[in-house]
């Protein structure tokens, strides 16, 4: 999962600062890398980066980036899926090619890169990068008897998958989602800029107004002549939004396609609550942070007190280095720690958004026994993840799912829970509050996106 940022200022104000706090909003998408490209403001157009290893305020320097001007620029954080976390995957992508500048900064996975790949390779081009984002500047340039915009048009109608793009075209800012609108993008505007951003809370952090969603298989050129909409010419059969985002990777300050994750969170643990009722139970908790609202939502909904019985570290980051063997074998404990009077002789329904390889579960629940709770019963916010993901969600494989290796009766015993419920796709959808087809649920449910838009791969 990543996530990406862009600015373009009609009046010719830098926006580089703007794109370092957008990033900075962004930073629960991607912590391995970080960065900001960006054009020349006056003369030749070209294209610059900075990129950096690690959260965006080690990736990037503030201060150098101060000292350029640019009146667009996008910038991208990476969480590793397609490629690995090899630096030279970090983004934006840059090139200064036959027909001009280009950068790209992508949210999501192209599925058929691969093969694209291995067209192109079987023509010559020489890929920089293990990722797939790289295609699509590979394709530009093997049409280079086309403008940019055009070629960019032609490269998307080739790809399959999730991508969620934000693009530099000499000074012209880009938009593009995919025709099957997997991940999120929107627009802002403030003043005489222009945002596009991978979610809604990082265009409150630089004063932005919503102007809208980009449409699935819209293309938005945003210059100083305005705001013009293009279309990727893909029918597809229907649309894939994620719905993993509203349940666990999106900011719950973000609204996806007019709905309030939070809103979302909370319903629900409202439809957990009726489905998975808990009646002789003490009160509601929430694993700190993924699984806080949900259980919000389910203690109102089953009129149990909610008590925030299990307190994060708020400094421990996901890049944690474990050295020592008495360090990994805190595991859990380094980042959660629960508060044992308000436990003890207590019976407790926890909630949290998902269950994945199920280690995180089957930790609190020995911490919580550990500090002398009478029942430990479990909740789950989001249907048992039983299939990878492959548009951009860092699942594993199926072999290390747990609810894919086990039923729910056993995963149940595994965890050491006395009772363990999750939510349907039926309510997760109603919870989501949009129609069941515009959603992709293929973790859960196995259904991925249907071929069927096949075409000949032309140049
Ligand atoms: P696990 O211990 O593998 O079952 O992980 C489950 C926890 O990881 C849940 O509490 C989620 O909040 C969180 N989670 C779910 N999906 C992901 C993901 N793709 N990357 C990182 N964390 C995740």
């Amino acid at each position: 999962m990543c996530g990406v940022f862009g600015a373009f200022s009609k009046d010719g104000n830098s926006v580089l600062e703007d794109v370092y706090l957008g990033l900075y909003a962004l930073q629960h998408r991607g912590q391995e890398t970080a960065g900001i490209a960006w054009t020349d403001l006056f003369g030749n157009k070209n294209v610059h980066a900075m990129r950096g290893s690690g959260l965006v305020h080690t990736a990037l320097d503030q201060k150098a980036l101060s000292s350029n001007t640019a009146n667009v620029a996008i910038g991208h954080v990476r969480y590793s899926t397609a490629g690995g976390s090899d630096f030279s995957n970090a983004q934006p992508i840059i090139a200064n090619y036959a027909r001009g500048s280009v950068a790209i900064a992508h949210n999501g996975n192209i599925t058929n890169a691969t093969a694209i790949r291995n067209f192109l390779e079987n023509r010559g081009a020489i890929f920089q990068s293990t990722g797939d984002t790289e295609t699509i500047l590979h394709l530009m340039a093997h049409q280079s008897h086309k403008p940019p915009l055009d070629a960019l048009v032609g490269a998307l109608r080739l790809l399959r998958g999730a991508y969620s793009l934000a693009v530099l075209l000499g000074n012209r800012l880009i938009a593009a989602r995919d025709p099957w609108g997997f991940r999120p993008l929107i627009i802002g505007q403030r003043g005489e800029v222009t945002y596009v951003a991978s979610e809604s809370c990082a265009l409150d952090i630089v004063g932005a107004e919503i102007i809208r969603d980009v449409k699935p298989g819209e293309i938005l050129v945003i210059d100083e002549k305005g705001m013009k909409s293009l279309k990727i010419p893909v029918t597809p059969r229907r649309k894939h939004l994620c719905a993993f985002e509203y349940v666990y990777f999106a900011r719950p300050d973000s609204l996806i396609d007019g709905r309030s994750v939070y809103g979302v969170r909370k319903a629900l643990g409202c439809y957990l609550a009726k489905s998975s009722p808990c009646g002789k139970a003490d009160m509601a908790t929430g694993l700190p942070d993924s699984g806080t609202i949900s259980a919000i939502g389910y203690a109102e909904a089953s009129e149990l007190p909610y008590e925030k019985v299990i307190v994060r570290n708020r400094y421990v980051g996901r890049t944690f280095i474990e050295p020592t063997q008495r360090v990994r074998d805190l595991g859990v404990k380094i980042k959660l720690n629960p508060i044992g009077k308000m436990i003890d002789g207590k019976r407790i329904v926890v909630v949290d958004d998902s269950i994945v390889r199920g280690t995180t579960v089957q930790r609190v629940i020995s911490m919580i026994r550990d500090s002398g709770a009478d029942e430990v019963h479990v909740r789950i916010a989001s249907p048992p993840v039983r299939f990878p993901c492959y548009y951009g969600i860092d699942t594993p494989t199926c072999e290390e799912l747990a609810a894919a290796r086990m039923d729910t009766e056993t995963l149940c015993r595994n965890i050491g829970a006395d009772s363990l419920a999750y939510i349907s796709v039926e309510d997760m959808t109603e919870a989501i509050g949009l129609p069941a087809p515009d959603l992709c649920t293929a973790c859960f449910t196995g259904e991925y996106l249907q071929g069927g838009e096949d075409y000949e791969m032309d140049l």
